[in-house]
C-alpha cells in the first residue's frame, strides 16, 4: 500500500487546491494512504518533530522558534495554524465529521482523508500553504527532509509548483540513494527502512500563473490569471473610451510573455511588449506611436498598451510602464494612466479550466507514481493538444531554462520557437 504525499511549492496559483483534492481522492480510490505536506519543501524539512496538539505553545514561543530556525526565504510568514484536517479515516467509517479538534502547529506532514479535501477546487491559492525554502536548497536540508519522509513511511510525493520547485524535485530524486545510504550508515534509519525506501517516487505538476514551462501547453493557474487581467482591461476600457484616454497596463509573467500577449489579444490592445519578441524598430518609440496614432485616426477612442513584467527592447533594456506613459503623453498628447495589476492577477476563484486541468492531471500524476520504477525518469504531468501527457521532468526544466538563456543571448527567434514550435518568422 503506497503512502503518498502531496505538496505545493513556490509562487501560489489558482488550481493548486484542485491538484491536492484530485491527487488525494484518486490516491484513496487506488488504495493509497494519503498525506499532505504543509508549506512546501519547508514542511518536508521541518517534518513532525515538534509535534504539539490543541494546547499549543503560546505565540511568543512559536515566534521564538521561527526566529531560531530562520529557514524561510522572503516573507513566508504564512504558517497556517488553524487549518484542521481529519485523520484520513473519514471515508472508511463513513462519517462526515472531522475528528480534528487539533491544530497543526509544529506538524507539517499530515494524514488526510476524502472529506478533508472536499470542495477544495473552488478556492484560490493553496490551503496547505507554500513557502520558499532555503533549507531545501542545501544537502543537509534535503537529508532531514528524506529522514522525515521515511519516519512517516511516505514512499511517493507529488509536487505542484513552478520550474524552481520542479528542479528541486529532480535534485531530490537524483540524490535520494545517497541520502538514504547516509541515513542508514549513521543509524538514523534501520536497514529495513533503507531497503523499503531505496527508491523515491516523485511526480511534478506545474502550478504557475505565468505559463512559462516548456513541454506543456498550459500551466495550472495561468487561465485564471488571464481571466483576471481580461476583467481588468474590460473595467479600464469603460473609462478609457469615456475619456478618450490611454492606459498602460503592467502584467505579470516573469520571463514569459504569454499572459501579456493573450491578455492583449483578448482585450483588444493597441500595442504589447513581451520579453521573447522585443519591438522590431530600434528605437521602438516611433513604431508604437505610429500604430497608436493610426488606430486613433480610424476612430478608436481608447488606447490600451500592455507591458509584460519582463519586457525589454532589443538591447535588453527594460521597458517600464511609466516610461511608455511618458512617451504617449509627450509625443501623442494622450491623457495616459498607468495601471499595475500586481497580485490581483494571481488570486481569487479558479476558473473552470483551472479546476478541470488539475483534476485530469492529478489522476495522471497518481498513475505515474503507482507505475514508477527505479528505471523510469521522474515525470512532469503536462497537457499537449488537449491530451494529458507525461514528460521527463528534467527535460522540461532544461528546455524552460533554454528559453531564458536565449532571451539573455538576444536570440529572440530561438526564444520564440522554443516557446512555440509552430512559430515562423
Ligand atoms: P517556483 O517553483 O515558483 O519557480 P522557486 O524558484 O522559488 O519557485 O522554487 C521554490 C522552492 O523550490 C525553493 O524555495 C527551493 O526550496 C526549491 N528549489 C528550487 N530550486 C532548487 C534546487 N536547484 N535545488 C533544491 N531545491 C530547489
Amino acid at each position: 500500500k503506497l503512502r503518498l504525499a502531496v505538496l505545493t511549492s513556490g509562487g501560489d496559483s489558482a488550481g493548486m487546491n484542485a491538484v491536492v483534492r484530485a491527487i488525494v481522492k484518486t490516491a484513496i480510490l487506488k488504495g493509497c494512504e494519503t498525506y499532505v505536506v504543509r508549506e512546501g519543501y519547508e514542511g518536508l524539512v521541518r517534518g513532525n518533530s515538534e509535534a504539539v496538539s490543541v494546547a499549543s505553545p503560546p505565540r511568543e514561543h512559536n515566534h521564538h522558534q521561527r526566529k531560531e530556525s530562520l529557514l524561510v526565504e522572503g516573507d513566508a510568514d504564512s504558517f497556517v495554524h488553524n487549518l484542521r484536517f481529519g485523520d484520513g479515516e473519514l471515508l472508511r467509517d463513513g462519517t462526515s465529521d472531522h475528528p480534528a479538534g487539533r491544530t497543526l502547529k509544529g506538524r507539517y506532514i499530515v494524514r488526510v482523508g476524502w472529506d478533508d479535501v472536499r470542495g477544495w477546487f473552488t478556492s484560490g491559492g493553496t490551503l496547505i500553504g507554500t513557502a520558499r525554502s532555503v533549507a531545501f536548497r542545501t544537502y543537509e536540508g534535503r537529508l532531514t527532509a528524506a529522514h522525515n519522509l521515511i519516519k512517516e513511511g511516505i514512499d511517493a510525493i507529488a509536487v505542484c509548483g513552478g520550474d524552481g520547485s520542479l528542479t528541486g524535485a529532480d535534485v531530490f530524486r537524483a540524490e535520494w540513494p545517497k541520502l538514504v545510504a547516509e541515513l542508514a550508515s549513521t543509524s538514523r534509519i534501520t536497514e529495513e527502512q533503507h531497503k523499503a525506501h531505496a527508491h523515491l517516487r516523485i511526480v511534478g505538476l506545474v502550478g504557475s500563473i505565468d505559463n512559462d514551462m516548456s513541454m506543456t501547453d498550459l500551466t495550472i493557474g495561468a487561465p485564471t490569471a488571464l481571466h483576471r487581467i481580461c476583467e481588468a482591461i474590460d473595467n479600464i476600457d469603460s473609462t478609457a473610451s469615456s475619456h478618450s484616454r490611454a492606459f498602460v497596463l503592467e502584467v505579470m509573467g516573469r520571463h514569459c510573455g504569454w499572459l501579456a500577449l493573450l491578455a492583449g489579444v483578448s482585450g483588444g490592445a493597441d500595442f504589447i511588449f513581451i520579453p521573447e519578441r522585443p519591438p522590431e524598430a530600434d528605437p521602438w518609440e516611433d513604431e508604437m506611436c505610429r500604430n497608436i496614432q493610426r488606430h486613433r485616426e480610424i476612430g478608436k477612442r481608447k488606447t490600451i498598451v500592455i507591458v509584460a513584467e519582463g519586457a525589454h527592447d532589443k538591447h535588453l533594456t527594460p521597458i517600464r510602464a511609466d516610461y511608455v506613459k511618458e512617451v504617449l503623453s509627450e509625443r501623442l498628447g494622450l491623457d495616459t494612466r498607468v495601471t499595475t495589476l500586481g497580485h490581483t492577477q494571481r488570486g481569487g476563484r479558479p476558473c473552470a479550466f483551472d479546476r478541470i486541468l488539475p483534476t485530469l492531471q492529478g489522476v495522471e500524476a497518481v498513475d505515474a507514481l503507482l507505475e514508477a520504477t527505479p528505471d523510469t525518469p521522474s515525470y512532469m504531468i503536462g497537457i499537449a493538444e488537449n491530451k494529458i501527457t507525461r514528460v521527463p521532468l528534467m527535460e522540461a526544466v532544461k528546455m524552460t531554462n533554454e528559453v531564458t538563456q536565449a532571451i539573455k543571448d538576444k536570440d529572440f527567434d530561438k526564444a520564440m520557437s522554443l516557446r512555440d514550435p509552430e512559430f515562423r518568422e
